[in-house]
């Protein structure tokens, strides 16, 4: 199946099969990420815990509320 990274807009195909796919199928809502971004994420994810500032959700939890 096709499906869209949510993130760049980049279309990837993926096997009808994987676990992905099914996941998709699954919820109407598309959630896809492709393995770039998805490394991306993890990456600064990584870096945040590493130097003790992981507070992702809580910063952009904070600039809503400006
Ligand atoms: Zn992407």
């Amino acid at each position: 199946m096709k499906v869209k990274c949510v993130i760049c807009d980049q279309i990837e195909s993926i096997p009808d099969d994987s676990p992905e796919a099914k996941k998709l199928r699954n919820r109407p809502i598309h959630t896809y990420m492709c393995n770039s971004c998805n490394q991306r994420i993890e990456q600064r994810t990584n870096e945040r815990i590493a130097t003790g500032n992981f507070r992702l959700y809580r910063t952009i939890k904070t600039e809503d509320e400006w």
